[in-house]
């Protein structure tokens, strides 16, 4: 029997439960191995009755000391009770329809009892305790069950499959004892089976690291194939140039940013690059001197936004910056007429166009380029990496960077996007404005659309985002549409408002984003739609309503829409809820103003899990690993992994078959 014999073949399973273990994606016996318990039950310290907390599991030795009396309700429960002591003292136990247990239970014997106590101090009392005979020591796993398996049932077979297999051992054996790694027969005995909490504590160890390797081996030898075709070379470095024709000075970070990425482009490797930075950071300049870099070495480039306003934003600011350096960029979106696109495309494919921008307009078959040499997707995690492959396709291995103001913390970036190398933005361009960020209740609400109004009669603009209401997109969006028609009619019927939520058509959203940006809208009623990109840096106020609905990382993004400009800005948070943790989190906002800081902590509050919601699938799901607490062990892992990779590209020594045999099934589940 080895690890990929099918589960139905250990003994004691056959057919009918080989059913139910697969459906819970158990198809082999070293799944089987790999299905790793859900919690422990801790039989090996035994407190008194006496020094044992109130609501916390705990294991007691006790004896029987009155007979079990049987007690049945008006509603047809059997209950049995009895008494137990030890030395220190005396409790109740009660025990519901559980004859089997009550039978074998003699009155005088001692037992051991694990369970919460509840009841008085005069009595403490425990409910359906587990029951063992005394001298049972071990740590007992827990399975998640399902109606037709029980968690007892599943330990039975992982007992037979420790016996029967021997798991192959995937790390590397320097890799092992440099990090103080037990082996793999010790770790599954112990995952599953722990003697002693410290024996536990090795086998997780060693089992985390490893998931954690194993993943950034596959990531790293996606990374490698990519820096093993050859890319455009660009000669010369124009930087000091580029400098030139900007209006402000760089921050550090947005140098470095770009040094790193022209290193990148000067190697002769096509660049595969994230650059990260917290909105308002500066993205945008840093891609505007990579697209200049390319013009000047007679290469093309591309920039995808995930909308029309945003690559209409871009091509203005780009327009601007290349004026007079002969540099020539164009635009391409879904809304222009046929016409103007079909000029557009013939300047591409004869390379009049040097830099295009544009939305998903751009991938389409008939969009030509001459050279294509670097292509660039803004706020990545709007589009797909299929969609972001068919623009890289439109070139000879181009070079690709992604720009996210996702603050993915950094933990994450490496699991999403250990394929890429990373650059990490952290700096804001000086004589930022500061936004002050106030959380009230719901009685200020009049006194904030005051301040608010004060705000557009000096001919500022300002936001308000809508109430979640629900779960349910259409009942906010009906919520939106009455609070904006609320407003219109009432408060602010001397202004001009707009409203802005997910169900309009991309059309109307970009043409009331279009009125907002160029002011005919002062105040704009929108759900979180305006999450992303946008710049207008003459909306000084923002108010987010039932701010307690909303994830940190969102309120962030939220926020960043405002103080984008010379005037200071106010963000004003609305909330009824009484929690302290809703409390706890606000003040996080409130006093934090680094995107990075609250991803961290809202990672730490929310669990990754919930962290990325739905919106981003590409995590895979991780059986041991935490992402967040095993933070160190993952950057260990990542080390670990290139080092081996330089040894042993391929993972051809004999020593590493194994590990290239996970690494492969790997590999294609992130592929
Ligand atoms: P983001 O990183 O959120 O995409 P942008 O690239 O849109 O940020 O930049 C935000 C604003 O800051 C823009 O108006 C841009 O012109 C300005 N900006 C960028 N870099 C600097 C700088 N070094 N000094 C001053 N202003 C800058
Ligand atoms: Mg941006």
């Amino acid at each position: 029997m080895t690890a990929n014999t099918d589960i139905r073949f250990l003994k004691g399973v056959g057919e009918k439960r080989a059913e139910v273990l697969k459906s819970k994606g158990i198809d082999t016996v070293g799944a089987l191995l790999r299905f790793y318990p859900r919690k422990y039950l801790d039989w090996t310290k035994v407190t008194t009755v006496r020094n044992a907390p109130f609501y916390e599991n705990v294991c007691v030795k006790a004896r029987i000391v009155t007979p079990i009396e049987t007690v049945e309700t008006r509603r047809g429960i059997t209950i049995y009770k009895f008494l137990a002591e030890d030395t220190s003292g005396r409790f109740a136990v009660s025990l519901f329809n559980q004859v089997y247990l009550a039978k074998r239970l003699n009155f005088g014997s001692e037992y051991l009892f694990y369970g919460k106590f509840d009841g008085s101090f005069v009595m403490k009392q425990m409910n359906s305790p587990l029951i063992k005979e005394v001298g049972f020591c071990g740590i007992e796993p827990i399975y998640p069950e399902s109606r037709n398996m029980s968690s007892k049932a599943i330990q039975k077979f992982v007992k037979t499959a420790l016996e029967s297999v021997d798991m192959p051992e995937v790390l590397p054996e320097d890799i092992r004892c440099e990090n103080g790694l037990c082996d793999i027969k010790y770790a599954l005995n112990n995952i599953h089976f722990p003697k002693t909490k410290e024996s536990f504590e090795r086998a997780k160890k060693r089992l985390v690291f490893e998931e954690l390797f194993c993943l950034q081996v596959a990531l790293t030898v996606i990374k490698l194939k990519t820096h093993r075709q050859s890319g455009c070379v660009i000669e010369n470095d124009v930087l000091e140039e580029f400098l030139n024709c900007i209006p402000f000075t760089l921050t550090n970070a947005q140098i470095r940013v770009a040094k790193e990425c022209i290193a990148d482009m000067q190697s002769g490797k096509p660049m595969s690059r994230l650059v990260q930075g917290d909105v308002g950071s500066g993205k945008t300049v840093v891609a505007a001197a990579l697209c200049f870099t390319c013009a000047k070495n007679g290469y093309q480039s591309a920039l995808m936004a995930p909308t029309e306003i945003l690559a209409e934003q871009h091509y203005k600011t780009f327009l601007k910056i290349t004026e007079n350096t002969g540099v020539k960029c164009g635009l391409l979106t879904g809304s222009m007429t046929k016409k103007q696109k079909d000029t557009v495309k013939n300047q591409l494919q004869n390379g009049e166009i040097d830099v295009i921008i544009g939305t998903h307009a751009l991938i389409v078959n008939d969009v030509e380029f001459k050279n294509l040499g670097l292509v660039i997707t803004d706020e990545q995690h709007r589009f797909g990496a299929a969609q972001r492959g068919k623009l890289e396709n439109k070139g000879l291995n181009p070079h690709k960077l992604v720009m996210s103001a996702t603050p993915i913390p950094q933990t994450l970036s490496y699991i999403l996007f250990g394929d890429l190398d990373i650059s990490v933005i952290d700096e804001y361009p000086k004589g930022r404005q500061k936004i002050d960020t106030y959380s009230v209740d719901s009685s200020y609400r009049t006194r904030i659309y005051n301040y608010m109004k004060k705000f557009l009669n000096e001919g500022r603009q300002g936001y308000i985002v809508c109430p979640l209401v629900s779960e349910n997109e259409e009942l906010d969006i009906k919520s939106a549409k009455e609070y904006y028609e609320n407003l219109v009619k009432g408060e602010f019927s001397k202004f001009s408002l707009g409203l802005l939520h997910g169900k309009m058509s991309p059309k109307e959203k970009d043409a009331v984003m279009r009125k907002f940006a160029n002011g005919e809208i002062q105040l704009l009623i929108a759900t979180t739609v305006i999450e992303v990109g946008i710049d207008v840096p003459n909306a000084v106020i923002m108010v987010i309503e039932n701010a307690e609905r909303f994830g940190l990382s969102q309120l962030h993004q939220l926020r960043g829409r405002i103080g984008r400009g010379e005037f200071k800005s106010d963000c004003i948070l609305i909330s009824d809820s009484e929690s302290e943790d809703t409390k706890k989190r606000l003040n996080i906002i409130k006093n934090s103003s680094n995107g990075f800081e609250i991803a961290d902590l809202d990672l730490a509050l929310r669990g990754p899990g919930d962290f990325l919601g739905n919106r981003q699938s590409g995590i895979p799901q991780m059986k041991i690993a935490d992402l967040f607490a095993d933070k160190q062990v993952l950057l260990e892992a990542k080390k670990q992994a290139e080092q081996l990779l330089k040894k042993d590209p391929q993972l051809k020594l004999a020593e590493n078959a194994d590990l290239r045999q996970e690494v492969i099934e790997l590999y294609r589940k992130l592929k």
